[in-house]
């Protein structure tokens, strides 16, 4: 026996912006392994509703829901606070929230570069700013960043995206080595193009900025980025959060896995 769990009974998870596509998937992933889910993110309050429903039903596990925005700092504070006054623990947070906008520098709306910047990379600050305190009071917790294949490497037109990214990957290893003495982990996922609605929305955009076809955008831009050819699957990153939360992945820290089909090798 190797003695290796992934047992996460009694644990406590935040994802954020976990009322779709990746988010939703690692919620669930880590509810069918035992861990009690604080899910996150915008949408329609009877949506968000049925689904915390149907993840508590099938994994028998409590699933609340904070509505904190990803723009506000004192939400994300209060959505950490929150989880610590129901739930009496926070052991894993999962900064996954995040929106994308497509357009060359020169004419890149300033409002969605801010925003940008706001929810994909300081987020990420808030939250782990936040949730460190509860951890080091534990002497445990994991914190796994939902990055992408462009905090590594670019493409144009999506410079807010990619500089946003690759400040996760910066902040990702600092807190590693704040914190690497209390028995916290910090580490950052990095997928390829998973088909959710992001990516659904990003093929329109990118086929507008590039003058090309639907079509064309998902064989010569997306997947020809992506050296398998194929879009990475919910249990593909299910795989790599499921390590990097486990017993196993106690000593991988200011780390990145990529799931990108080969696409940062080249
Ligand atoms: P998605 O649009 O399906 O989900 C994004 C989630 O973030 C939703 O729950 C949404 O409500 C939430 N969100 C957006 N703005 C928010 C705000 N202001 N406050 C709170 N929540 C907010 O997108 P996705 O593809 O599942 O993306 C999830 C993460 O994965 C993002 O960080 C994205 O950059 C990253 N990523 C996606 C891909 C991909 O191919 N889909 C690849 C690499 C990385």
């Amino acid at each position: 026996m190797s003695g290796i769990r992934t047992d996460l009974t009694g644990q406590v998870a935040i994802v954020t912006g976990s009322t779709s596509g990746i988010g939703a998937a690692m919620a669930e992933a880590l509810a069918e392994n035992g861990a009690h889910i604080v899910l996150n993110g915008l949408g329609d309050a009877d949506e968000i509703e049925a689904l915390r429903a149907k993840i508590a039903a099938h994994h028998g596990v409590e699933v609340r829901y904070h509505g904190a925005n990803m723009l506000k700092a004192d939400e994300i504070a209060d959505m950490v606070a929150t989880t610590e006054k129901e739930f009496g623990r926070l052991d894993i947070l999962m900064n996954n929230a995040g929106i994308q906008h497509v357009s060359p520098v020169e004419d890149f709306p300033v409002e969605k570069w801010d925003a940008i910047i706001a929810i994909n990379l300081s987020s990420v600050f808030h939250g782990a700013r936040a949730a460190i305190p509860i951890m080091k009071r534990q002497g445990k917790g994991r914190i796994v960043n939902l990055a992408s294949a462009h905090g590594l490497v670019a493409s144009p037109f999506k410079s807010a995206y990619v500089a946003a990214k690759h400040g996760v990957m910066g902040f990702t290893k600092t807190l590693a080595l704040e914190v690497a003495e209390d028995g916290i982990t910090c580490n950052a996922i990095c997928p390829g193009y998973v088909k959710t609605p992001l990516v659904e929305n990003q093929i329109a955009d990118t086929a507008r900025a590039r003058g090309i076809s639907e079509e064309e955008v998902v064989r010569d831009v997306m997947l020809a980025a992506q050296p398998t050819k194929q879009f990475i699957t919910y249990e593909q990153l299910a795989g790599a959060l499921l390590y990097l939360v486990s017993d196993a992945g106690a000593n991988m820290n200011g780390s990145w896995i990529s799931v990108d089909g080969g696409w940062t090798a080249k």
